[in-house]
């Protein structure tokens, strides 16, 4: 039986949000784009043009440049104003991976770092154990709980990267 998902809030809003580094070129120039619940956007735009930038921008992970309470943010996710204030409960909503792996990976063993995720949401051991299983085995690795993280192929690395993501069960999956 398929699920119903709710229409509203979108999954993703972004109003006339512009961004430039510190360089002061200019990255992103009012953007505005909404992604709906159960819809599959890719971005599409050669190296350089802002991709990265804009995904950065749907947890928080540009912090010099987020709203505070008293100011219009311009990204929402999941109907949560990504802002200096809401940042960990946007972090829930959404979970991301990094475009490289050695950005994302620091644990030891695969089990460790697809549990930091689970663990840091306050999960019971039991359950967390469960997310690991059930995230390695949607990414094609199960049995892979013991190995080193340093000894796992760049594609096999990429996908304990999103097996961490999964276990966490966000709202919105942002790929980089
Ligand atoms: P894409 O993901 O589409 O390849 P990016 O978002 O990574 O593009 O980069 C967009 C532009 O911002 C590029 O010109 C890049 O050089 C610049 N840029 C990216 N990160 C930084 C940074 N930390 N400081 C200064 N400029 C940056």
């Amino acid at each position: 039986m398929s699920e119903k998902l709710p229409l509203e809030p979108p999954a993703i809003q972004i109003q006339g949000l512009s961004y430039s580094y510190g360089s002061g070129q200019t990255v992103l120039a009012d953007v505005t784009l909404s992604v709906a619940r159960g819809e599959r956007l890719a971005l599409v735009g050669p190296s350089g043009a802002g991709k990265s930038t804009l995904l950065m921008h749907l947890n928080g992970l540009l912090p010099d440049r987020l709203p505070r309470d008293s100011e219009r943010a311009s990204v929402v996710v999941g109907g949560v104003p990504v802002r200096k204030s809401t940042v960990s409960e946007v972090r829930r909503v959404v979970g991301f991976v990094f475009q490289d792996p050695d950005d994302q990976l620091f644990c030891p063993t695969v089990r460790e770092d697809v549990a930091f995720g689970p663990l840091n949401l306050g999960l019971s051991r039991d359950e967390v154990l469960r997310r690991i299983s059930r995230s390695l085995d949607q990414v094609g690795l199960a049995g892979f709980e013991n190995r080193s993280t340093l000894q796992l192929s760049t594609g096999e690395r990429k996908r304990v990267c999103l097996a961490g993501v999964l276990a966490c069960d966000p709202e919105v999956l942002v790929l980089d």
